[in-house]
């Protein structure tokens, strides 16, 4: 049998997993809370699209936060629902709900720094999407980063494919080169990118798909979301799946694409994300991707049965994709 020497900062597992860079950076397991801090997105106030992306849900794909409530409530909300066992654990404030740059400056400096200034929270992930970055957003959050350090300041890309047919059928908004730029102005302010693919949208087999994970490799950002194509009831996806215009995969067939996207993607790049997360009342489809922990054991059977582990197959030439 073959045998690797797995990174020792992996703590184990086959991956560089978002867990494993908290003990390592904090000596702590941290928990996010997810917030809704009362957005919309361009792709669904009329100003680019009403109807959003085919496959985001009404919240926004913020279900878990808790709209209409401040921060600071929100937050205590989050906190006493993590109970005592978590005593000793910290916490990150994940704005998650819509476009959490869509907004003016000082009501974004408001939230960020009432977040920010809990005692608690160790940093703050926003998601939002490339086009709505300025260059005064981003000189914001270059400021939050110097008057809240030690604490940490991400940002979290929705970039799901790279390839152009497939952007426009889900109706992302914008075109590569927009993520391209907006990547290069949050490198150079220094601030870290998690970038979100979706595996298993309609016409993208295991090549496109492969060329996205190289795509990103290629940028070396902090972190990826891999998402599972789930399908939420009440999106136009939905319709697209009862009609039978499209397929969802089996619980095999995502964990050995998933397993190859692993093998391709850089060993640098950390992990926050390997399934996909809807609640349970809003999935349509595959119900098996509510039990994320199976899932999760199923990958790492997988991956210790065919030797497989993050970046064995990384290549560095990016143009033999
Ligand atoms: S950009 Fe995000 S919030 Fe806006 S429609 Fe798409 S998935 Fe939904």
């Amino acid at each position: 049998m073959e045998r690797y020497n797995l990174p020792a900062h992996w703590l184990g597992r086959p991956y560089y997993s978002l867990d494993a860079w908290f003990k390592q950076e904090y000596g702590c397991k941290i928990y996010k809370i997810a917030l809704d801090a009362g957005f919309t997105c361009p792709n669904r106030d009329g100003r680019l699209d009403s109807r959003g992306c085919i496959f985001c849900s009404v919240g926004g794909s913020g279900e878990f936060a808790a709209r209409g409530s401040s921060i600071d409530v929100q937050l205590k909300q989050g906190l006493s629902l993590f109970g005592e066992k978590k005593t000793g654990s910290r916490f990150l404030a994940y704005f998650q709900a819509y476009t959490n740059t869509y907004g003016p400056l000082d009501y974004l400096e408001n939230i960020y720094s009432e977040a920010l200034s809990h005692p608690d929270i160790m940093g703050i992930s926003i998601a939002t999407r490339p086009d709505c970055l300025s260059l005064e957003i981003l000189e914001l959050l270059t400021s939050l980063k110097a008057r809240y350090a030690p604490k940490v300041i991400w940002v979290e890309l929705g970039l799901q494919t790279i390839h152009e047919d497939t952007a426009c059928y889900i109706r992302r908004g914008y075109p590569l080169s927009v993520f391209t730029s907006a990547m290069t102005d949050l490198v150079n302010h220094d601030i870290p990118v998690i970038v979100h693919l979706i595996l298993g949208l309609p016409g993208e087999n295991e090549d496109r798909i492969l060329q996205t994970v190289d795509y990103i490799n290629s940028l070396s950002p902090f972190g990826v979301k891999l998402q599972l194509l789930h399908i939420l009831k009440g999106t136009d996806l939905a319709k697209e799946y009862e009609a039978g215009k499209i397929e969802v995969f089996s619980k095999e067939a995502y964990v050995t694409l998933l397993s190859k996207c692993l093998t391709y993607l850089s060993q640098d790049i950390v992990i926050h994300r390997l399934t996909g997360d809807g609640p349970k009342d809003l999935t349509l489809a595959p119900y098996w991707s509510l039990h994320k922990r199976e899932v999760l054991n199923s990958l790492h059977k997988y991956l210790k049965e065919n030797h497989l582990f993050q970046g064995k197959l990384f290549v560095e030439d990016h143009s033999l994709f």
